[in-house]
């Protein structure tokens, strides 16, 4: 199963994802735990991602999907994977559909989560106090609620075309939401087995 999940800093994608991870088998990729990764090992590329990172812009799309291309070239990747924060625009998403394509493979389902940016500040700012994130300041945390408002969202419109979008109300308990995301996955292993 190949399950792409959409939403803003803080509406719970990556706890969600974790969850789909353990209960279905496939590998949950992050390009922010990725990119976060780099950044740790200071590497040539992990110096050129740092101040864009920190500052809250967008890493340029060619690097992503270099990134994206060969994560999901990995063996683990084979049986499915669950995608979480990429792609963020319309280019990442062109080029993740050609990649899929030369594989053979689509999107099973699309989560978006929705939540509005009041909720999305507190929960940014309740984690910065928990984990010391450097790009959960205040003025980066609203530089990327605008980023995704600007450039991620649209996505939202393309995925709905491809006709496997799913709306999640991501304001409740993280059970709550996972037993909606539950149901909704069950539905899509049923359809392809
Ligand atoms: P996240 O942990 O998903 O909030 O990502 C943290 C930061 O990594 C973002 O604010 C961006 O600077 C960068 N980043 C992660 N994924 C992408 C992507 N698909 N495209 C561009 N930048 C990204």
């Amino acid at each position: 199963m190949n399950v792409l999940l959409l939403g803003p800093q803080g509406s719970g994608k990556g706890t969600q994802a974790k969850r789909i991870e353990a209960d279905y088998g496939i590998p949950h990729i992050a390009t922010g735990d990725m990119l976060r990764a780099v950044m740790e090992h200071g590497t040539e590329l992990g110096k050129r991602v740092r101040p864009i990172v920190e500052s809250g812009q967008l890493v340029p799309d060619e690097l992503m999907i270099d990134l994206i291309r060969d994560r999901l070239g990995e063996v683990d990747a084979e049986g499915g994977f669950v995608l979480d924060g990429f792609p963020r625009t319309l280019p990442q998403a062109d080029a993740l559909d050609g990649m899929l394509a030369e594989i053979v493979r689509t999107l099973s389902i699309v989560f978006e989560f929705q939540l509005a940016d009041d909720v999305c500040r507190e929960r940014m700012h309740r984690r910065a106090e928990l984990e010391g994130r450097t790009d959960d300041t205040p003025e980066v945390i609203e530089r990327r609620l605008s980023l995704y408002h600007e450039q991620t969202e649209p996505l939202v419109a393309h995925y709905r075309v491809a006709g496997n979008l799913v709306g999640i109300h991501a304001d409740r308990a993280v059970d709550e939401v996972f037993a909606e995301v539950q149901e909704a996955l069950d539905q899509v292993a049923a359809r392809t087995a």
